[in-house]
C-alpha cells in the first residue's frame, strides 16, 4: 500500500511534514506521529505548522514546530488535507519540495502529489498514519500512540461518529497497548475548560438564531467579542456541536470573526444534509457531517448560507 511512499522516503534527508491551516487534534496528533517515526529512522525531520489552540500544547512533541520553511528539502508529506492550496504553508514552501506525499481521509479532494493515499474510509489521517508507520516498520511508542490516539479521538467525537468503524476501534486497541494516554487525553481535551472559553459558549447560545422551525441553528460571535473575552483566535473552535445538540436541528453554523477582517464557518449537520456541498459550493470542504469554509461579507454571505441551508432541507 505505501510501499512508493517507502522508496521516497528512503531517498530522502530532509523532511518536512504539514496539515491543514487552522490545526485541529488529527492535524497535530498525524504530523507529530510521522514526525517521531520519522525521526527513528534518521531523518532530517522538521513539522510546519501554524499556532493552535493552547489545550494541545500538551502533547509530545509539539514545542519542536516551525514557523516556515526557508531552504529546498527532499520530501514534503503532507496530511489532512484535501487540496494544496489548504496546506499551511506557502505555494513557494511547497514548490520546495522535490518530491511531496500525500496522506488524506476527505471525501472529495483535489489529489496533489507524487503519491497519493486518499481513503474516505478510515476516520481520521490518524489512522492513516498509523498504517503508514507500521508499514515503515517503526515501533509505535507511548508519544506516536498518545498523539494517534488524539487525532482520532478528536476526529470521530470520541469513538462515537459513523466514521468509527470496527478496524478504528482495532487500531485505537494497539495503540492502547503501545501506551497511549488515553485518561490524560481526554481529561485535557473533553473535560477540561477555560472560564473564558464557558463565556464564549454563553455568548454563543445569547446570540443563536434560528430558522426553518428549528432545522437551521446560526450563531455568529464577532473578533471584538472574542478578542474582549481574552480568547486566542485558534481557542475560539468547538462551539457548533452545541447547536447540533438541540432537538429537532438538522444544521448547526457557528461564524467567528477573525483578526484578518475574514469569518471563518464552522458547519455540522445531523446526517440529512451534506454540509459539505455547501461548504464546496462557497470555496470550501469538509465531510458531510462536518465543513467549513471563509466569509468574507457577514451580511451578505450569511443571508446566501441561509438561502443555500433551506434549499437543502
Ligand atoms: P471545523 O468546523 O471543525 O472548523 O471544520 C470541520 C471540517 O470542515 C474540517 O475537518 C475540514 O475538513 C473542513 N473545513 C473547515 N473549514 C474549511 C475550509 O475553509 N476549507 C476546506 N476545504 N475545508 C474546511
Ligand atoms: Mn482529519
Amino acid at each position: 500500500m505505501f510501499k512508493e511512499a517507502r522508496e521516497l522516503i528512503d531517498n530522502s534527508k530532509k523532511i518536512y511534514i504539514v496539515a491543514h491551516v487552522n490545526p485541529d487534534g488529527d492535524a497535530i496528533g498525524s504530523t507529530f506521529a510521522v514526525y517521531f517515526a520519522l525521526k527513528k529512522l534518521g531523518k532530517d525531520v522538521h513539522v510546519v505548522m501554524p499556532s493552535f489552540s493552547e489545550v494541545f500544547e500538551f502533547l509530545p512533541g509539539v514545542e519542536s514546530r516551525v514557523d516556515n520553511i526557508e531552504e529546498d528539502y527532499d520530501l514534503l508529506i503532507a496530511l489532512d488535507s484535501s487540496d494544496y492550496t489548504r496546506l499551511a504553508i506557502s505555494e513557494e514552501e511547497y514548490n520546495r519540495a522535490k518530491k511531496v506525499i500525500m496522506l488524506d481521509h476527505h471525501q472529495i479532494s483535489q489529489p496533489y502529489g507524487d503519491f497519493r493515499y486518499i481513503n474516505d474510509q478510515k476516520s481520521s489521517a490518524s489512522e492513516i498514519a498509523f498504517l503508514f508507520i507500521k508499514s515503515l516498520e517503526v515501533e509505535i511508542d507511548e508519544n506516536i500512540a498518545t498523539l494517534l490516539y488524539t487525532g482520532i479521538m478528536t476526529d470521530t467525537g470520541s469513538f462515537n461518529y459513523s466514521n468509527a468503524t470496527p478496524d478504528t476501534f482495532r487500531v485505537v486497541a494497539e495503540l492502547l497497548e503501545n501506551g497511549a494516554k488515553a485518561v490524560d487525553v481526554c481529561k485535557r481535551l473533553n473535560d477540561t475548560m477555560k472560564e473564558a472559553k464557558l463565556k464564549l459558549l454563553a455568548k454563543a447560545i445569547d446570540n443563536m438564531e434560528v430558522f426553518y422551525n428549528g432545522k437551521m441553528r446560526f450563531t455568529y460571535i464577532s473578533y471584538e467579542e472574542i478578542e474582549g473575552l481574552g480568547i486566542h483566535d485558534e481557542d475560539a473552535e468547538g462551539i457548533t456541536n452545541y447547536l447540533r445538540a438541540v432537538e429537532g436541528t438538522e444544521v448547526a453554523v457557528y461564524v467567528r470573526g477573525k483578526s484578518d477582517g475574514t469569518y471563518k464557518v464552522s458547519m455540522r449537520s445531523n446526517g440529512g444534509v451534506d454540509v459539505s456541498k455547501i461548504a464546496i459550493s462557497f470555496g470550501g470542504g469538509g465531510h458531510p457531517r462536518a465543513a467549513g469554509y471563509t466569509m468574507t461579507d457577514i451580511q451578505k454571505d450569511k443571508e446566501k448560507l441561509i438561502k443555500a441551508v433551506g434549499e437543502m432541507l
